[in-house]
């Protein structure tokens, strides 16, 4: 038997080793390996085995690293599905799979010292009095961990070690559990009641999930996982308005998943993954009969609780799996149900190699290894409802919030109307001034929300017209009053703010700020209602990551009465005091060079529209806009999702964009403008010489992109549109592999962007 291995280095290749005979019952696919490759011990993945190589004299696994495969033969077909579709090399999507703190052989179970009570024959010899105190403790407990019977006894270890001399007790290691969430207090819940149309969206998807459980025995399970999946109606869409009660569909279907002996995934993006949403799911899984494990996966976790988490999955003791983008590769199995929560959410797009989009990953999962997928989103993606459409996925809809709450009126405020000659324009409409002051003499909290931090988004000086900008990016740097400085929201660069205009021949003392953020937000608040407590949440603020907790803790219990925030608030959050959300400068997203610009504004509106009104007090929305009358307003003031997407699709289908087409983005990046743009124009060259012929194709560019030059690079892009992209992406993969580029000139292939700058 010879094993065939994918190095954790870029080669784009797998490597055949012979396997000793120690090791022989060991190695499976999977297994995580140490080999010699040149004068190195390199650490790789067993991706198949094989009787014979087609080398002769091959080397030898040096060692197995971990007592488990830690990629499942299943988990590993979906890397190389990844590395096939993302167009990217098979090491690069391997290591995606398996996070970082379980890859790396140090990062391990911690260890702690237990002492234990031996049996022993006869009579207990007399002891000194330290050492008599001691075995007084644990004769009653029987077992206790070494730093805890020290703080008991108020002893040191050495009278411990006296007593293991004397054969009455032992002392040893024992793997202790890191709990990210060991200090919480969670009350279990029990299910609710569904309403009707809950009910109908949950027995849709039970029979569904066992159809396929019926389906596939264990032999269609292997026969199926030999060859490439078809696609079918496994695949739910679940369309709800917030507070519509998905997440309690959500709970109901995993309990019916664990009923069957089957374990759950559910994704929410980075930003909605708080301690109040962990706690709903910890909470109904916590006791009961199907009581089992929660696991969290996330970044904010330390590397050894990620560590821990990840493998009370792997063993199984864990059974439902709960975290952003990369939970997708969680190895729970067998696996019954994939919930996709948000599923519009661009943070499930990883924007480096692999390129991966977790939702599309999470399809594919599910049709390979026979779960049923449940995305959920109250403003799906055109992408997904337009598959319903098509009959792809099938559409559940919960047109009403589950507590008979009403959906909040919401207004529109014509910006326009304020500007006054020779004035600059105010931050707050009188509207929304009053409506402020109201709600803070009726105790009740406001939710303020910005997407942009920063005091002003740009210094500029109105003699010369001289803009501060990035030495480093094509983008003005922004006035940030607390650190006094000026700053790159892309590369983070920062210089000291000038107190003339910098332009030598110019000096003028009088230099304007422009464009607001939320300390300009902030500032304007606190004169406007002194006595309100104010707090703004937005990345500069939050500099531990206690902090976001603290503050949603304090908005919670009444605290705080006005919370300012950009896209951190967002989302998910669920207050019922809240009856009134503020937005300052809703057109902000539509500006963008981004065929998207539209869709992702009726998303945030609707989103952050939907913090309103969540308890007894019906919820208002004043949403500020210099353009009132755009569609992507209007509809989201209508809370008319379908309109949206009717007329959008229409734009959509004339351009022939997403969801018509699929799109590739390859972009061009070096330091030296001249080599990127020559090299552009070569890449195009090719791509017309292999894609010749090829009918449905839209090929845009070279063009410089929407941001030009970050973090140094020059940037060169080129769109290309086709219906038939896993046949693009196999083309593509040609190209990047026979291509050559100047050294400082990179490519990159982004299929199914959703970043376009
Ligand atoms: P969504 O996930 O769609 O935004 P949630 O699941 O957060 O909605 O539900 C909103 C509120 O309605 C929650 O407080 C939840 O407990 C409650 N809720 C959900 N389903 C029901 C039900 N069937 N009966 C009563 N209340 C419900
Ligand atoms: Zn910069």
């Amino acid at each position: 038997m010879i094993a065939r291995v994918t190095l954790e280095l870029a080669l784009r290749k797998e490597f055949d080793y012979s396997i000793p005979p120690e090791l022989a019952q060991q190695v499976e696919v999977g297994t995580r390996v140490q080999v010699p490759f040149g004068a190195r011990r390199i650490l790789g993945c067993v991706t198949a085995l094989a009787e014979e190589s087609a080398q002769t004299k091959l080397k030898p696994i040096l060692k197995i690293i971990g007592t488990t495969s830690l990629v499942t033969p299943k988990v590993l077909k979906l890397a190389r599905w990844i590395g096939e579709y993302y167009c990217c090399a098979p090491e690069v999507a391997l290591k995606s799979v398996l996070p970082e703190a379980v890859r790396h052989e140090r990062a391990g179970w911690r260890e702690r010292l237990v002492v234990r009570v031996l049996s022993f024959a006869g009579g207990l010899p007399k002891l000194p009095k330290r050492q008599q105190e001691v075995w007084s403790i644990l004769e009653d407990r029987k077992e206790l961990p070494l730093q805890e019977l020290l703080e008991l006894a108020k002893t040191t270890a050495s009278t411990v070690r006296r007593l293991e001399d004397r054969g009455l007790v032992a002392v040893s290691a024992q793997v202790s559990e890191r709990d990210p969430y060991a200090r919480e207090q969670i009350l279990p819940t029990q299910p609710l009641p569904l309403n009707s149309a809950q009910a109908q969206a949950l027995a849709a998807v039970i029979a569904v999930m066992e159809a396929s459980a019926e389906k596939r025995g264990p032999e269609a399970n292997a026969e199926k996982l030999a060859s490439t999946p078809r696609p079918e109606v496994r695949t739910f869409l679940l369309h709800g308005v917030t507070g519509s009660g998905k997440t309690e569909v959500y709970l109901q279907a995993i309990a019916h998943a664990l009923a069957r002996g089957k374990g759950a995934i559910v994704l929410v993006p980075e930003i909605s993954l708080t301690p109040q949403t962990v706690e709903r799911f910890k909470a109904r899984f916590s006791s009961g009969p199907l009581q089992t494990l929660v696991a969290v996966l996330h970044s904010h976790l330390s590397t050894g609780e990620r560590h821990d988490e990840w493998h009370k999955i792997r063993q199984g003791r864990a059974r439902i799996a709960i975290g952003a983008r990369s939970a997708i590769f969680a190895p729970v199995d067998p696996l019954g149900l994939i919930i996709v929560d948000e599923e519009h959410e661009h943070t499930y797009k990883q924007e480096e190699a692999p390129r991966y989009h977790a939702r599309d990953v999470a399809i594919m999962r599910g049709q390979m290894e026979g779960a049923t997928v449940v995305l959920g989103s109250a403003t799906p993606s055109l992408e997904s409802f337009y598959n319903c459409g098509k009959g792809k996925y099938r559409l559940l809809e919960l047109p009403e919030r589950a507590d008979d709450k009403k959906m909040p009126v919401v207004r529109i405020v014509d910006m326009r109307q304020t500007v006054r000659v020779g004035k600059s324009i105010p931050i707050f409409s009188p509207q929304l001034k009053e409506a402020i002051g109201l709600r803070l003499e009726r105790k009740e909290q406001v939710i303020l929300f910005l997407n942009r931090r920063g005091y002003s988004s740009s210094l500029q000086c109105p003699r010369c017209g001289y803009i501060a900008g990035c030495p480093n990016c094509s983008v003005s740097l922004s006035y940030h009053r607390h650190e006094q400085q000026l700053s790159c929201h892309i590369c983070g660069h920062h210089d000291k703010v000038p107190t003339v205009c910098p332009n030598q021949a110019c000096r003028n003392p009088e230099i304007r700020y422009a464009g607001l953020g939320t300390q300009r937000v902030e500032e304007t608040l606190c004169k406007l209602f002194p006595h309100a407590r104010t707090v703004r949440m937005d990345s500069d603020a939050l500099k531990r990551k206690e902090d976001y907790r603290r503050i949603l803790t304090d908005f919670r219990v009444g605290k705080i009465d006005i919370l300012l925030g950009t896209q951190m608030i967002a989302k998910g959050l669920h207050f019922p005091n809240v009856t009134l959300v503020g937005i300052i400068y809703a057109d902000l997203a539509l500006h963008q060079p981004d065929f998207r610009a539209s869709e992702r504004t009726f998303q945030l509106l609707t989103q952050v529209a939907g913090r309103a009104g969540r308890g007894d007090v019906e919820g208002e929305v004043f949403v500020q806009a210099f353009t009132p009358f755009h569609p992507s307003i209007q509809f989201a003031r209508r809370h008319d999702f379908i309109g949206f997407y009717e007329q959008e699709l229409g734009f959509r289908q004339q351009l022939k964009y997403p969801p018509i087409s699929r799109v590739a983005l390859l972009t061009l990046k070096g330091r030296n403008e001249e080599k990127v743009k020559f090299s552009a124009d070569h890449i195009r060259r090719e791509l017309d010489k292999l894609l010749a012929g090829w009918e449905d194709l839209i090929v845009a560019g070279p063009a410089p992109a929407p941001l030009t030059r970050a973090e140094t690079y020059y940037r060169y892009q080129m769109m290309l549109r086709t219906q038939r992209m896993t046949a693009l992406s196999r083309r593509l993969a040609e190209l990047m592999q026979t291509q050559t580029l100047p050294e400082d000139v990179t490519l990159s292939v982004d299929i199914d962007p959703v970043d376009l700058s």
